[in-house]
């Protein structure tokens, strides 16, 4: 299967896919051919179809196959998931136009200089390169491959095992939560019963020098914490009369990117820091006022946490950061006084953080009853302009502040899309625990017959469409999140109680690979062709035995 597997990833690769093009609904069809046209398949047309996404424009879909074992009469099922979609190619500069050509890739690269290891990795002939080859088209075609060979002895198999390729996983993970409706309809009509999910998205070396090979048992929550930092203006030639919107933004970007007391932990599993995604100030044009307002947000890990502390926390540490700066323009005040020989007279600024939640509950005391239809309707507008999720929220905090006739200095403190629910195995749990022990076993016997070192842990590090199908999230915890989560709704519709119903445990395989992401991304084969399927397979003879 090493050569077929190979073979088909470099065809996937192939097909540009970017998160965002039609090239995801390219790859779908191609997909959906390759399934359609198993022998076994021909036989159940019926179980192999695609799902189209509502209203995209980019015609993207997901495909479903369902290998139906017949060995017994088990409704047991495994559901076997993965992405279709990459990232972009700009990281490839001058090697952009090679992206999708895994073999000529690698022979430019080889003409370029390159770090010790990557020329060692190109020079060995065991890694594959291209956009794609390691997240996840090699995960895909594994499954593909196997799909293939197994499809062939479904008397082997007590039990389902249901594949299903998503698009839109690398930003807002449409596919899969568009997806769940299918997975609930066979488990209504079909009764199928779902152990659990095996998504085969790339694993690599969680620091350098590491060569373990990991099983996640589920995989990391994210929420996107932004700020809206609403400053005093004043002009350059007063300049002490105005709290800077941008000084105050950056300072709160500072103390929070890769603040490692931020982070979340679980069961020993401690969770990367938050990180500042975006800064910027909202003024259109130049002029010598200072900046009114500016605009950050973050992406944090979460593990374990409830939502509400999360915020409290960063809500305190923006509050203590704006007093700071409020402190120290005023003896930066008093410093220049003194040196000009003028008197000191510090202006009286008093600063606030409020919470989302905070300033509509104040918008309901002053019976400003129209808020949230006003708010609705401001993003069903941004939506039908196609702008950007963040920027939507944030034009409705806007409103909400001209509204409430918020005055700086000031912070808003919300949530904008996307929003991943955390989702693991729980040793306290008797059904989760004995999975986490079924899966151990499994890692102990696959390093014993290959001499790999298996590791099983909760968190897979990045994030993953995995995140939708089992939710740990306390109803406290969600909560927090909606009601801090401007226009959710609209913005970012999430079928909760399905998912609640649903609580598939998601767990991470994956292909080896290095520098995903990167203009190196490559693919180690020997593990990913030659051993992980063989893991793979060992899970499936287990519980379908
Ligand atoms: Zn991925």
């Amino acid at each position: 299967m090493f050569e077929e597997m190979k073979e088909l990833t470099k065809k996937l690769v192939a097909i540009p896919s970017i998160n965002g093009s039609s090239g995801e609904a390219a790859i779908a069809d191609f997909i959906y051919g390759y399934v359609s046209g198993m022998p076994y398949f021909q036989r159940h047309r019926q179980d192999v179809f695609t799902q189209a996404l509502p209203k995209d424009q980019l015609g993207r879909k997901n495909v479903f196959a369902l290998l139906r074992g017949t060995k017994g009469n088990s409704k047991n099922t495994l559901i076997f998931h993965g992405h279709m979609d990459t990232v972009g190619v700009e990281d490839l500069g001058t090697l952009k136009e090679f992206a999708f050509d895994c073999d000529r890739l690698a022979e430019e690269m080889k003409k370029l200089p390159q770090t010790e290891e990557v020329r060692r990795d190109l020079e060995s002939g065991e890694y594959l390169f291209g956009r794609g080859a390691s997240d996840m088209k090699s995960g895909d075609a594994v499954f593909l491959v196997l799909l293939k060979h197994l499809s062939a002895h479904p008397e082997e198999l007590d039990g389902n095992i249901l594949f299903m390729f998503n698009p839109v996983e690398e930003n807002h993970h449409t596919g899969m939560i568009t997806g769940l409706e299918i997975l609930k309809q066979f488990q209504e009509k079909e009764g199928l019963q779902y152990l659990f999910a095996v998504n085969n998205d790339y694993i690599c070396p969680l620091y350098a020098g590491d060569s373990k090979r990991y099983i996640y048992t589920g995989t990391m929550g994210k929420i996107l914490p932004c700020m809206y930092v609403l400053g005093k203006e004043t002009h350059v030639g007063q300049c002490y009369e105005g709290v800077n919107a941008v000084n105050l933004a950056s300072r709160i970007v500072q103390a929070i990117d890769l603040n490692a007391d931020l982070c979340d932990a679980y069961d020993g599993e401690l969770a990367l820091p938050p990180v500042a995604l975006k800064l910027r100030d909202l003024k259109p044009w130049y002029n010598v006022q200072t900046a009114r307002e500016a605009f950050a947000y973050f992406s944090y890990m979460i593990e374990d946490g409830e939502t509400a502390d999360i915020l409290h926390r960063l809500r305190d540490l923006s509050q203590h950061i704006l007093d700071d700066m409020i402190a120290c323009q005023q003896e930066q005040l008093q410093t220049y006084s003194q040196a000009a020989g003028i008197p000191y007279k510090p202006p009286a600024f008093e600063g606030k953080v409020y919470l989302f939640e905070e300033l509509m509950a104040l918008a309901a005391e002053r019976e400003l009853v129209h808020i949230e239809q006003n708010l609705a309707e401001l993003a069903v507008r941004g939506r039908e302009n196609h702008d950007d999720a963040r920027d939507i929220a944030l034009a409705a905090v806007q409103e909400l502040c001209r509204q409430l006739q918020l005055s700086g200095p000031a912070v808003v403190l919300f949530i904008a899309p996307p929003y991943l629910p955390h989702n693991t195995l729980h040793r306290d749990k008797p059904d989760e625990a004995l999975l986490m022990k079924g899966l151990e076993r499994i890692a102990g016997d696959m390093s014993a017959q290959t001499g790999e070192t298996f590791e099983v842990l909760h968190f897979f590090p990045s994030l993953s469409d995995s995140s939708y199908l089992k939710i740990d999230d306390s109803p406290a915890s969600v909560a927090a999140l909606t009601h801090n989560f401007p226009v959710h709704e609209q913005l970012f519709p999430l079928p909760m109680d399905m998912i609640r119903q649903l609580s598939i445990p998601g767990i991470n395989y994956g292909c080896y690979g290095k520098d995903a992401h990167k203009r190196t991304e490559r693919l180690y084969m020997p593990y990913s062709f030659g051993i992980l399927p063989e893991l793979i397979l060992k899970t499936i003879y287990t519980y379908l035995a």
